[in-house]
């Protein structure tokens, strides 16, 4: 913790030089010059938690969508046809609007287009996380938000969200279900920095020790605000999200580190010349939307890396950086 404390607060340009030249040091001997792609696909923002924090909110009044069947196809062939061959199915927290059986039935569709599957969805039990394998799932992201259950307590305010241990546990039921990929986070800002990077490095090592087959990746989302409400106890600028993510790949040199289209083109730039090894392309954070583009509705957050598939793509290619759509073949899950 005094470390972690020591680096965040450490104005001095060279040291933060040093960092940054060790985190990509490591990268490139770990994981080459190869980026990762995969595209998100909202299938639904019903939601019955309230996260204070999040658009998608039980009581937040915006138009409820959840797609058909048909719907799923048509997005998905819209996806694939952009080439990336890894896509990440989101819903909101509701069992009820997204049962197990609408979550199978997306999977064994995206088995058809897809070569990675994953999933950010609520937290579920083993036998559930089993069935989502057993249809052809290979991993699961779950973010804790903050760590400090003070804190959790204020921001969760109805819900299954609003159970920290649950919430807290799944990932390790994640690992007992077979998934190959275990993705955590925390939504920097949410709680105190320095006490909720501790604790999420404290639970990756626990998983890599309970579950050392399995891959890892870790995300930094942050904060931002809806509707100019600020939520955030922490302020986390560019300066120490940098150091943060450099920080991250110096201790775990083998994690996948994420960066998502919330962030600015100018940084993800930036931070793939570093230490991000995974990226989301072509996001749309509202429900569907790519078969049909004209189709507008509520996101969770705003995107503001808003560059196309085959921008990004051949932004990665001219900067000798080495776009990946799969590096898995599927073979069936049992
Ligand atoms: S963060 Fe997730 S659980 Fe919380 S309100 Fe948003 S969609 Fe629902």
């Amino acid at each position: 913790m005094n470390n972690i404390n020591k680096i965040l607060n450490d104005t001095n340009p060279a040291h933060l030089e040093a960092l940054a030249r060790q985190a990509q040091q490591l990268t490139r001997q770990y994981f080459g010059r190869a980026i990762g792609l995969y595209t998100p696909l909202y299938l639904s923002n019903y939601c019955a938690s309230h996260c204070t924090y999040c658009g998608f909110h039980s009581q937040h009044k915006i138009r409820r969508i959840k797609l058909a069947p048909e719907e799923i196809r048509s997005e998905m062939k819209a996806i694939a046809a952009s080439g990336v061959q890894n896509i990440l199915l989101l819903t909101g927290e509701s069992p009820q609007a997204t049962p197990l059986n609408y979550l199978i039935d997306a999977v064994k569709c995206a088995k058809e287009f897809f070569q990675g599957i994953s999933l950010e969805i609520y937290p579920m039990t083993t036998d559930e996380y089993r069935a989502l394998y057993q249809a052809g799932a290979d991993g699961v992201t779950i973010y804790q938000e903050t760590y400090d259950r003070a804190r959790y307590a204020q921001v969760h305010l109805a819900g299954q969200k609003k159970d920290y241990t649950f919430r807290y546990e799944a990932p390790e039921r994640i690992g007992a279900a077979g998934m190959r990929q275990i993705s955590i986070g925390a939504l920097l800002g949410l709680g105190p920095l320095e006490e909720d990077l501790n604790s999420l490095y404290t639970h990756l090592r626990t998983l890599e020790n309970k579950f050392p087959g399995a891959e890892y990746s870790i995300s930094f989302p942050r904060l931002r605000t809806i509707k100019a409400q600020a939520f955030a106890v922490s302020t986390v600028d560019d300066a120490t999200f940098v150091k943060i993510l450099c920080l991250t790949r110096t201790l775990f040199p083998r994690v996948g580190i994420n960066l998502s289209t919330r962030e600015t083109a100018a940084l993800r730039n930036r931070l793939l010349e570093l230490c991000v090894t995974r990226i989301s392309v072509g996001s749309k954070t509202g429900v569907g939307g790519y078969h049909d583009p004209e189709a507008v509705n509520d996101p969770q957050f705003d995107v503001a890396d808003e560059r196309s598939t085959p921008e990004m793509i051949q932004y990665l290619k001219d900067h000798n950086l080495d776009p990946v759509f799969t590096d898995w073949r599927r073979i069936e899950n049992t």
